[in-house]
């Protein structure tokens, strides 16, 4: 990679350091409370090695192919650096096996269905995997997720599945919809898991998967455990 490219992507994630700072400051969080999950999807092995270097421990991909296109080719990955790789896209049914393979915590799990072929698969591995239960708080069409309503009552089911480990909650907000309907969508979230919390369905307190380039600050503020960003991270570089 050409230096320049180097020192911007640097002073990108100083930058997003320090506004995940600031807003645990707002919210007097501790900062270590919160995981950056770099959402490298849109770009190469390159700049996603890159980013390792400067010490990002979590990155995030939302499709099976494009990861096993690319971590072969990144060296932090293959020398077992300690790096937290999580699956942040919709994931269907057929492909949980492979995704089991490379990732360690799943984000996106929106069915009893796949979290059952999760469970199933994850123990004829003999792994444990970490998963968020994925919820549409907003309600559009367009989204993946659970229905927040059914959410208690599938838990009850969930919680029980073998080899599951079950973090919190994700979800994510309507895209450039204003501040109080973003703010208001993650209040839910973290509402919901706090009732599944207490009463024993999810660990106490639970974590919450919420939060990218655009509204990841109000995450925070909300209460949010991983804000997974992208494109703030690579802005003007050329992936
Ligand atoms: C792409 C993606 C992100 C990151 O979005 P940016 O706006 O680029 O920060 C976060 N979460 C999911 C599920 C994504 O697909």
């Amino acid at each position: 990679m050409d230096a320049p490219n180097k020192s911007r992507l640097a002073a990108n994630l100083a930058r997003v350091r320090a506004r995940i700072d600031a807003a645990c400051a707002r919210a007097k969080r501790d900062p270590r409370d919160v995981t950056l999950v770099a959402v490298t999807k849109s770009v190469g092995p390159e700049l996603t090695e890159q980013l390792l270097e400067l010490g990002v421990t979590d990155i995030g991909e939302n499709r099976l192919q494009a990861a096993q296109d690319k971590f072969p080719l990144i060296p932090a990955l293959q020398l077992r650096k300690k790096v937290t790789r999580h699956f942040i896209g919709h994931l269907q049914t057929n492909k949980v096996r492979p995704v089991l393979e490379m990732f360690d915590v799943i984000h996106s799990v929106d069915t009893v269905k796949l979290a059952e072929e999760i469970s199933k698969r994850s123990v004829q591995a003999q792994k444990e995997i970490s998963c968020f239960l994925e919820l549409n708080v907003s309600g559009e069409d367009s989204k993946e997720g659970m229905p927040p309503q059914e959410a208690n009552a599938a838990l009850e089911h969930l919680a029980k599945l073998p080899h599951i480990r079950w973090l919190g909650l994700m979800t994510m907000a309507p895209l450039g919809a204003k501040v109080e309907l973003v703010r208001r969508v993650f209040r839910d979230l973290r509402e919901c898991a706090g009732q599944a919390s207490s009463t024993g369905l999810l660990p106490r307190p639970a974590s919450l998967s919420m939060g990218m380039s655009n509204d990841f600050e109000i995450a925070i503020e909300e209460g949010a455990t991983h804000v997974r960003v992208g494109t703030a991270l690579f802005e003007g570089l050329h992936p």
